[in-house]
């Protein structure tokens, strides 16, 4: 789940870490109240979760609170990366001296979390990273050690940091670990990290993805999810218990277990299809789980075909099919649709499918065959 750039900064600033004052608004009058309260320069950033607001527009500096709602106007009607604005931060505009980008995340490869830092900040740190990767610090933490003061210390030297900033910026540090283990991320970010002119360390910018897996035990972060901003189709999935995840392909895949479903895309790319979807029903789904994810499915427009793929365990293939009856009567895909049914019941699960005018598989190699074919209208 990912955090809007004003969730971030909250959580950040009670770790410690320092943010600019200011407030988030939902229309331009708003932001010019909020503008007025704060006095100065002020910084307009719209708040929707993809990157590159600034290049795109999304961040403007105001000198006064009726420039302020101006900007505010702009920017609320805008799109970014076809994202809709539909919430300005408003923050005190900082003068800055340096742009330094600073991030913990999960490095998977190594198995433990990397801190990455570097004095090349700021909207290009893509680019940076692509062209002069040795320009971008990283130092792995113990998981169970967490980070130690002498590894920001370390960092802050590599990264060429003035030493009058050393103390702030290891307590920034320590703050941004704690931030990372305590809300259990998978990204904790700040770029940029700015030096401002009068010779103060300020985090400007935020951005928080935490592990879904781990939000069960997150009550508070989870009332901080954006609906508005999520796919419907996964907000809808994550109601069911379902996980799903689009992808870009024609042929829409319902499976049980995360294994399996891997492997049924494996197998319907290699015989030249590409999934739609990635979805998993889990186990023991009922009728009503596997009507969710059928509606689901179809609700991807690029869906030309739909593969059935059950292994019934615990999981039952007439429960299943029961559910794929359900869903058919109601949402009246027009779609060819292969199934396969092994395993618990399946005998009684295809039975109750012979009347639904499906294609009907063996194996897996056989069912991806018959999709790939159904998908290219053979
Ligand atoms: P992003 O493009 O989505 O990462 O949005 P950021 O919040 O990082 O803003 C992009 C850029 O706008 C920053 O790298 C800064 O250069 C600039 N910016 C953001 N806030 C301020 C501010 O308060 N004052 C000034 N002068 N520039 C700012
Ligand atoms: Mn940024």
């Amino acid at each position: 789940m990912k955090l809007h750039e004003y969730q971030s900064k909250l959580i950040f600033s009670k770790y410690g870490i320092p943010i600019p004052k200011g407030r988030v608004a939902a229309t331009a009058q708003e932001a010019r109240h909020i503008a007025e309260e704060l006095g100065g320069r002020i910084v307009i950033k719209s708040q929707v979760l993809v990157g590159g607001r600034g290049k795109a527009g999304g961040v403007k500096v105001a000198k006064d609170p009726q420039e302020a709602e101006q900007l505010a106007t702009q920017i609320l009607a805008m799109e970014i990366k076809g994202l809709p604005v539909r919430k300005v931060l408003v923050d005190e505009a900082a003068a800055i001296e340096t742009e330094i980008y600073f991030a913990i995340t999960n490095d998977r490869a190594a198995k433990k979390p990397v801190l990455m830092a570097s004095s090349a900040g700021g909207v290009d740190i893509e680019e940076v990273a692509a062209k002069t990767p040795e320009q971008i610090v990283k130092v792995h933490i113990d998981p169970l050690l967490g980070l130690r003061e002498y590894q920001a210390r370390d960092v802050a030297a590599s990264i060429d940091l003035p030493r009058d900033y050393w103390k702030e910026f290891i307590k920034i540090a320590a703050g941004l670990w704690n931030v990372y283990k305590e809300t259990d991320a998978i990204l904790a970010e700040i770029n940029p990290l700015v030096i401002t002119k009068d010779k103060r360390l300020v985090a400007l910018d935020g951005k928080m993805m935490i592990d879904d897996n781990a939000m069960f035990r997150h009550a508070d972060l989870a009332e901080m999810r954006d609906i508005d901003e999520e796919a419907p189709a996964e907000t809808e999935a994550r109601k069911y218990g379902l996980s799903y995840i689009k992808l870009d392909g024609n042929i829409g895949c319902m499976v049980n277990g995360a294994g399996l479903a891997m492997t049924s895309m494996d197998v319907i790319k290699l015989f030249g299809g590409e999934p739609a979807n990635f979805l998993d029903i889990g186990g023991g789904a009922g009728a009503e789980k596997v009507a969710a994810a059928m509606r689901i499915i179809l609700t991807d427009p690029h869906v030309k075909a739909v593969l059935f793929n059950i292994f019934g365990g615990i999981t039952r293939c007439d429960e299943v099919a029961r559910g794929i009856l359900v869903a058919m009567d109601e949402v009246k895909p027009k779609v060819p649709m292969v199934v396969r049914l092994v395993g618990t019941n399946a005998e009684e699960g295809r039975k109750l499918l012979e009347n639904a005018n499906m294609i009907t598989a063996e194996t897996l190699a056989d069912a991806a065959k018959k999709s790939v074919a159904a998908a290219q209208g053979k």
